[in-house]
């Protein structure tokens, strides 16, 4: 029998901004924080919004919208990523802001939570445009930024090389060499060893404890993965370097099905150059919504928003989900999957590994002093073990699941930061 939900999905809210909101209140709830504290943590604390002119190859003008929101400082400066793409609203990205500060508080960095978006499909502009979109972008948003004030990073469509451009802008600007305005930058401008594989890396960490803690053996494990960008194409080598049977991964156009397991390299060579559909002979072509109910030990959403909602929560078979992307279930599946006995690895954990080694980039640019990758790894290990052990043992305390328990950790943190400043 169908559930409410499932007959009626229009009930359930999709927004971001609605759903982290709902996130809060039940990790709040929990904790009984005081009702300021919860009415803080629930809006961001300032929200830029940017036209911007941008001259195409063409010689005419177009004006992109694009927005930074700051949600909540009590811990440090805010971090997190710029997205260019089209779906961006102000909503998703006051939401993604939120989530960067249950993230930073969750991995225990000395940061709030910044996001920022541009209107924009960076595909359809050449690569002087593209250039010219992430300048101007930094210039609108120049004033809001900095090392010690606020500090972007790539997120999905943007990479190394815009945040390079942007650096250049910045330092321009302020007339002083800025490597610590942001991170995710090109090794030769300040960026940091081991910063493009870090998201995925975390994320493989995360799955490995998950594995141990259901008693499933990490050799042969049977993986489904949605996005095949800088988180996704990472995580796919990384567990079929581990031993894992990548079984099928999808990115925009389109999806990839092979029972023994796919050849990652074949296929990320096919990504290089075009699409994972271009992949020799597989199986069979799957679509990215048929990827997320394949029978699996572990899904990996590495995409967008919303992908796992009360229509196709039910159908879900995996095991394990890890959030490589943010926000990637609604509360409504939560309840579905929670109830089924799927272990969620939820995005503020599972993906914290990204801003986890741009913290140490930042460090490094303060200090003028380079890490080893070897170094950086072995960090990042332990920040996310502990992470993972500290959501466990709330989790198990508490008897919640691990997105809830995710916040509680979080929240306590940010709580006791707002109240020692003397905000609350
Ligand atoms: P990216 O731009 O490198 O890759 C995005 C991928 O998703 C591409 O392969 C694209 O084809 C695919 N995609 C887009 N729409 C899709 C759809 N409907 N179905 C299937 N695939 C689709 O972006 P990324 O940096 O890998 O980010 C992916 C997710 O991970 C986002 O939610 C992002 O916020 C999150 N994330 C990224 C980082 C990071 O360091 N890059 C850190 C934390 C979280």
């Amino acid at each position: 029998m169908q559930s409410m939900n499932e007959t009626n999905p229009k009930q359930e809210s999709l927004n971001p901004y609605e759903i982290v909101k709902e996130q809060i209140d039940i990790a709040a709830n929990i904790l009984q924080l005081p009702k300021n504290i919860i009415e803080i943590l629930k809006r961001p604390k300032r929200v830029l919004t940017v036209n911007y002119p941008v001259k195409l190859d063409d010689g005419t003008i177009e004006v992109f919208e694009g927005y930074r929101s700051q949600h909540n400082d009590a811990l440090g400066p805010l971090k997190g990523g710029i997205r260019f793409h089209p779906d961006v609203t102000l909503d998703e990205v006051k939401a993604l802001s939120m989530w960067m500060t249950f993230k930073c508080g969750v991995v225990g960095l000395p940061y709030g939570g910044g996001k920022g978006g541009v209107i924009a499909d960076p595909r359809n502009y050449s690569l002087a445009e593209r250039e010219r979109m992430s300048r101007g972008f930094m210039e609108a948003i120049a004033d809001f930024v900095g090392p010690d004030k606020d500090i972007p990073a790539p997120d999905v469509y943007t990479n190394a090389q815009v945040m390079g451009w942007m650096m250049d802008t910045y330092s321009k600007l302020k007339g002083t060499y800025s490597p610590g305005v942001i991170t995710g930058k090109p090794l030769s401008i300040g960026g940091s060893l081991g910063r493009s594989e870090a998201t995925a890396r975390g994320c493989v960490i995360t799955i490995k404890e998950a594995l141990k803690e259901l008693n499933m053996p990490i050799k042969h494990a049977t993986i489904a993965i949605q996005g095949f960008g800088n988180a996704g194409r990472v995580a796919a080598r990384l567990l079929s370097d581990l031993g894992c049977k990548v079984v099928a991964i999808s990115d925009s156009r389109g999806g990839i099905y092979h029972s023994t397991g796919l050849d990652i390299g074949a296929a990320i060579e096919c990504k290089s150059t075009g699409c994972v559909t271009d992949y020799a002979s597989p199986e069979k072509y799957i679509t990215s919504e048929e990827l997320l109910e394949l029978d699996v030990d572990v899904l990996i959403p590495a995409a967008m928003e919303n992908v796992i909602t009360s229509s196709n929560a039910r159908r879900v078979k995996a095991k394990i989900i890890a959030e490589a992307a943010n926000g990637p279930c609604t509360p409504e599946a939560d309840r579905v999957l929670n109830d089924k006995g799927t272990l969620i690895i939820p995005d503020v954990l599972g993906n914290a590994g990204g801003v986890t080694v741009s913290y140490f980039e930042w460090v490094q640019n303060l200090s003028h002093f380079y890490w080893t990758e070897k170094e950086v790894n072995d960090r990042l290990y332990e920040k996310m073990i502990t992470a993972y052990e500290e959501v466990r043992s709330i989790a198990d305390k508490y008897s919640v699941d691990r997105r809830t328990a995710a916040f509680m950790v979080s929240m306590l943190k940010i709580a006791e930061a707002m109240e020692d400043r003397g905000w609350v």
